[in-house]
């Protein structure tokens, strides 16, 4: 299929009701909103691929680009990984202007997937396409169709250059290649009643660890996490699962979808953040299971075991309520179901005080209504000036949100906590929902906030407030000066 035929595929997906909910022509735009001249333009459609491809650890990722569009492969977004690191090292066939006009892209990308094959010996290269590449008319299929045979081991093109879209139409153009190239290509000897895929997740601080004991206890088998911690056989065999959870996002919808038409493996869409979500989690993928084949006795062990670890940490919650009761919270979270984390936040105490509801549903937005003191603390999108008006007037005590809004809370002097994907604490599961409030409780009593909230020492003190800056002695301060650069000049004689 041309690039373009697969851009127009992707853009008309039937298990999206949002898309579904388009007319044809306005489906053929795709998600991405237009551009706000002058506003950043966030990620590219390359970017979005990379993203939700790179944590597959064992894998070389190559980008077959000008050295810039690699950017920093090592410290990307924080996905964690129990095994290689390959993944992280920056592979890429650094394409100069030379190399352009004498028409070498091709051949220095043979030569570069070569050099890791020979060098790494990984299970698979991955072959990112990008604009210059892509303008040139650089032949990223053949060449690792070429080299697949000559080295023997998969080399997998990804045809998402980043002038083709916006950074979810690249994520959308991963899940792609994985079901052009990747998912079906092994038959493991191990395929049980009890596996499952998990879409969408990345791992992100190694939070996934926190739900996977969770998982095992009830005897489920991660067949495949894509992409978070994920090793390329596993994933190559995921067309082997009996369910698959979809977690928190429309970015590899299609791929789930298409799964489900292909292997016959139902999805639905969950979350592991928050209390009542990761329950829910566990009971749909119970049920799931059961619906495929598995013993029935699944759903009362299920059960048993959310009532037990809902007790433990609904007990380890209740240890923060004396010192966070009645904080004031505001969420700016964006991808983070906000509903499910109002609730839990509520549970210790903590009062919501605005939550942003950019990116739920319809019965999402339901929810948080229900939850909420006063419906309007819930707002679609808050300016950063009002964000600022809201910390400095002190009507929040701390603000959780992405990266982008940190300084807001700073330069209001308010605590703030980063919960987007940039973060350092994992908040997957109960025991990340306990870190979440930890977190909280550890951002609002910090000491520096009294500190840098109090009056700058010139600020204080009388005897300068009272200064009329015009009637400084001009000579006096000459005078002083001068003073000064002689004694400076004695120490450094001595010295
Ligand atoms: S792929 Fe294109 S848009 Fe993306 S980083 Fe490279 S040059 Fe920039």
């Amino acid at each position: 299929m041309s690039l373009q035929a697969k851009i127009q595929d992707v853009f008309n997906e039937p298990a999206c009701d949002k898309n579904q909910g388009k007319d044809a022509k306005a489906r053929k735009k795709g998600c991405s909103k237009p551009l706000t001249p002058g506003a950043a333009a966030g990620g590219c459609a390359f970017d979005g691929a990379k993203i939700v491809l790179q944590p597959i650890t064992d894998v070389a990722h190559l980008i077959h680009a000008p050295l810039a569009c690699e950017g920093n492969s090592w410290d990307n977004r924080g996905a964690g990984s129990s095994g290689s690191d390959l993944w992280r090292i920056s592979f890429t066939t650094d394409l100069t202007e030379l190399d352009v006009v004498m028409g070498q892209g091709e051949k220095k990308l043979f030569k570069a997937v070569r050099e890791i094959a020979e060098r790494h010996a990984p299970p698979a290269i991955f072959v990112y396409s990008t604009c210059v590449t892509a303008l040139i008319g650089d032949d990223i299929g053949a060449v690792c169709r070429r080299a697949t045979e000559r080295f023997g081991l998969p080399v997998v093109p990804v045809n998402a250059p980043g002038f083709v879209g916006s950074k979810n139409l690249g994520n959308k153009l991963a899940g792609e290649a994985l079901l052009d190239h990747v998912i079906g290509t092994h038959e493991p000897d191990d395929v049980g009643p009890m596996d499952i895929n998990i879409l969408g997740e990345f791992n992100l601080s190694g939070e996934f660890w926190m739900v996977k004991p969770l998982l095992e206890k009830l005897g489920m088998r991660v067949r495949a996490c894509v992409p978070g911690d994920a090793r390329y056989l596993d994933v190559a065999a995921a067309h082997t699962a009996k369910a698959t959870m979809m977690v928190c996002s429309t970015a590899l919808i299609n791929l789930a979808r298409k799964m489900e038409e292909r292997w016959g493996i139902p999805f639905f869409e969950g979350s592991f953040y928050g209390v009542s979500d990761t329950s829910d989690a566990l009971r749909q993928l119970a049920k799931l299971l059961v619906q495929q084949g598995a013993d029935p006795a699944l759903l009362d062990r299920t059960e048993a075991l959310i009532a037990e670890e809902e007790a433990i940490v609904w007990q380890k919650l209740a240890a923060f309520r004396p010192r966070l009761e009645g904080k004031r919270v505001l969420l700016n979270t964006g991808g983070v179901k906000s509903w499910s984390v109002v609730s839990a936040l509520q549970e210790v105490g903590l009062e919501i005080v605005g939550t942003s509801t950019k990116k739920s549903t319809v019965e999402d937005k339901e929810r948080i209504k229900q939850l909420l003191k006063d419906e309007k603390h819930a707002f679609d999108a808050m300016a950063p000036r009002d964000l600022y008006a809201m910390l400095a007037e002190n009507r929040a005590d701390i603000m959780l949100s992405g990266g982008r809004t940190q300084f807001i809370a700073l330069k209001a002097k308010m605590p703030w906590l980063d919960i987007n994907q940039e973060r350092h604490h994992p908040y997957a599961g109960y025991d990340g929902m306990v870190e979440l409030v930890r977190q909280i409780d550890i951002a609002i009593h910090n000491p520096i906030w009294s500190e840098v909230r109090r009056a700058a020492p010139w600020d204080d003190n009388e005897c300068m407030r009272d200064t009329n800056i015009d009637a400084i002695d001009v000579d006096f301060v000459a005078h002083t000066r001068k003073k000064f650069v002689e004694t400076t000049a004695d120490d450094l004689a001595e010295c």
